[in-house]
């Protein structure tokens, strides 16, 4: 779950992260209400989940409430790269000498947290990272250890962060880690992070991505829920609780289990198709959960053909099929249906379809998964 700009300073700021006093506003007024109140000079910065707002026009200078109109007149409602700016972030405006760059994430290969530290910020890390890749410093933090102030330091003078900078950035880093890993954060990234002309150093920017796995734990996210940006498809998918993903194939996918979901997307790539989406009904889905993925996949309009791939454990074949012949009851399917029905009672699921005389138009059986999806993907591509 990716966090607005704005909502990742007030996350940093419960971890003691310093950023600038400041407010989110709707509209030109409350813009206004918010630069009043965080004191002039000001920056009125666009809430979108993109990157190089700066450049789009996203970001403004305001000396006075007359700026902060113009302003925010203008950024509201802006276009930046497709997104569409609703809300502002406004704070008081910081003098920078230096800008740097600051992010923790997972490196799942090397099964430790990463550290990348910058000197050169501001820019996109990407950019640094192909002209001058010496420029960022990677260090791998074990989890169990943890990052202490004397580690990060060392990663400041390493990233030849200047002297009078050192202890504010491993101040922050500490900060930044804890909010990382007590905060169950996929990505927390501060670009640029700044060094004042008084010595302070400070997140200008924000980008938190939270892991939504964690969310169990974390009531206080439940606020974010209705900021995420979901498409359509995945906001459909959300009201019903599947494990859904959109992609821009068209093969609507739906298999029960994570693992066989993501070997289906390999299958039909294999055979020369290309997937809509990824969907994991899970385990033991009966037939209502049936029927809503077929009503996710088809309000994808991309969708051509559906691949049902289902091995039955603990879901059971015959609930499988009750939910295709409820769901073809309930939806005006478009595309035409491909299942490979196998496992636990798969034959009863198998009888349940077929007295249901649905038209081989509408719904073909295959034996295995290769043949299905083969099958799937040249309905596809007619
Ligand atoms: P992004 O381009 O979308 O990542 O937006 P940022 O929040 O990182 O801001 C982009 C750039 O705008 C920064 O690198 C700064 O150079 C500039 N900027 C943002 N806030 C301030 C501010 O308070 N004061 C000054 N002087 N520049 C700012
Ligand atoms: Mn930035």
């Amino acid at each position: 779950m990716d966090l607005f700009e704005y909502q990742g300073k007030q996350y940093f700021a419960r971890f003691d992260i310093p950023v600038s006093p400041g407010d989110k506003a709707d509209t030109v007024d409350e813009a206004v209400a918010a630069a009043e109140a965080a004191g002039y000079p000001v920056v009125v910065k666009a809430q979108v989940q993109v990157g190089g707002r700066g450049k789009a026009g996203g970001i403004k200078l305001a000396d006075n409430a007359d700026e902060v109109r113009l302003h925010a007149g203008n950024i509201l409602g802006m276009d930046i790269k497709g997104h569409v700016v609703h809300r502002l972030w406004v704070e008081h405006a910081s003098d920078i000498d230096e800008e740097y760059y600051a992010s923790f994430t997972l490196d799942r290969a090397a099964k430790k947290h990463l550290l990348m530290l910058s000197a050169q910020g501001g820019v996109e890390i990407e950019a640094v990272a192909e002209s001058d890749p010496d420029a960022i410093v990677k260090l791998h933090i074990d989890p169990v250890v943890g990052l202490d102030a004397g580690t990060a330091r060392q990663a400041a003078v390493d990233a030849k962060i200047p002297e009078r900078a050192l202890d504010g950035t491993a101040d922050i880093l500490v900060k930044l880690y804890r909010c990382f890993t007590e905060g169950d954060c996929d990505l927390a990234e501060i670009n640029p992070l700044i060094l004042k002309p008084t010595g302070e150093v400070h997140a200008l920017d924000a980008k938190v991505s939270l892991d939504a796995n964690a969310a169990f734990r974390h009531p206080e996210w439940a606020e974010y829920a209705e900021t995420e940006v979901l498409d359509e498809r995945e906001r459909l998918a959300k009201t019903h609780d599947l494990q859904y993903i959109g992609l821009d194939g068209t093969v609507g996918i739906i298999a029960n289990g994570a693992g066989l979901a993501m070997s289906t997307l390999d299958v039909v790539n294999q055979v020369g198709g290309s997937a809509a989406n990824f969907l994991d009904i899970g385990g033991g889905a009966n037939a209502d959960v049936m029927a809503a993925a077929l009503e996710v996949i088809n309000f994808d309009q991309n969708v051509k053909s559906i691949f049902i791939n289902i091995f039955g454990g603990i879901t059971r074949g015959e609930e499988v099929a009750k939910g295709i012949v409820e769901a073809l009851g309930r939806v005006d399917l478009r595309a035409p249906m491909v299942i490979r029905l196998d496992g636990t009672n798969a034959e009863e699921g198998r009888q349940i379809l077929a007295d249901a005389g649905i038209p081989e138009s509408k719904l073909r059986s295959e034996p295995t998964m290769l043949a299905a999806a083969r099958s799937a993907v040249a309905l596809a591509q007619n």
